[in-house]
């Protein structure tokens, strides 16, 4: 039996984005389907999905990823194979439309889990990956007003960041992830991101650290979205992994990996996790976070806020 769940980040959705974000990512579930339907692999359905939700402008990954303080984009993405324990991973990739194509390369081409900067630059030349301005018109407008509303407050260090995301919790809407289990029961999952606002340049996220905002093993795999640093600090992914190494399903390893994280760190945090028999399940500890899923024999995916 086979299943789906994608996530576009959490975060509020302004009210007249909600149409368009819930048709994002039950778009990003259609085009796995078919993948799924026809015995194919866990790791092409995350690819094909995440590929959609990077192409999709209103999702903080791929074309229009959040700007860094200093105006550029600079994004993170992995993908992770469960029975192999296989992790591929690239941070700080610049000028590229399928940032999880290129960590799916790391993962099968290269003996390295992750490549970062530069180095993750020239991989992509060498993988002939085409070059792509990810940076949309809108998101440019936006980093100008919140900098200029940055600046005028104090100086950019972190705490001030975390406050200032508390007050607007838009700020880290986006990231997207896909998890997937096909008919063999191969587990796979992958994250795609372009971060936070305004962050500084060379910052790495959770996202494509292992067992921070993704992970998978032979039980299940997860992908996480919320402030990264939290994620990398409580292993979000690999939390909910270990609940379903010890019995918990889908479900019970989601509630109970963001319950974790609300305990220790209290940051915003939500997770999609898929277990190896088939179970799905997502959590949250904010009032939103984009998501859809299906399972094999249901009519339709289900796709909400
Ligand atoms: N986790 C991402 C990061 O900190 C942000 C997000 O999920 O929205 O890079």
């Amino acid at each position: 039996m086979y299943s789906i769940i994608v996530h576009g980040g959490v975060g509020v959705v302004p009210g007249d984005k909600q149409e368009a974000v819930i048709a994002g990512v039950r778009e990003a579930v259609l085009s796995a389907i078919p993948i799924l339907e026809g015995g194919g692999s866990s790791l092409d359905a995350v690819e094909a999905a995440i590929m959609v939700l990077e192409d999709n402008p209103l999702f903080n990954a791929g074309t229009g990823s959040v700007l860094t303080f200093d105006g550029d984009v600079e994004m993170d993405a992995a993908m992770a194979q469960g029975s192999s324990l296989g992790f591929g991973a690239v941070a700080g990739i610049k000028n590229i439309q399928h940032p999880i194509s290129l960590a799916r390369m790391v993962m099968e081409k290269t003996d390295h889990v992750l490549l970062q900067g530069s180095g993750a630059q020239e991989f992509a030349r060498m993988m002939d990956v085409p070059s792509h301005n990810p940076i949309t018109e809108e998101r440019r407008a936006q980093w100008q007003t919140y900098r200029e509303n940055f600046l005028r407050g104090d100086a950019g260090d972190w705490p001030k960041l975390k406050a200032l995301m508390k007050e607007h919790p838009e700020f880290m809407h986006g990231t997207v992830g896909a998890v997937v289990v096909d008919d063999q029961g191969e587990v796979a999952a992958g994250t795609s991101t372009g971060g936070v606002f305004l962050k500084l340049l060379g910052r790495v996220g959770d996202t494509p650290l292992p067992g921070a905002g993704t992970y998978a093993t032979k039980f299940g795999g997860a992908s996480s979205t919320g402030l990264g640093e939290s994620m990398m600090r409580t292993l979000i992914t690999k939390t909910a992994c270990d609940f379903m190494r010890m019995g918990l399903d889908a479900q019970g390893a989601a509630s109970g990996a963001v319950n974790m994280l609300s305990n220790t760190l209290g940051t915003e945090a939500g997770i999609i996790v898929v277990d190896c028999h088939g179970g799905v399940g997502f959590a949250q500890n904010t009032a939103q976070m984009a998501h859809a899923y299906f399972k094999q024999g249901m009519a339709q995916p289900i796709a909400e806020l």
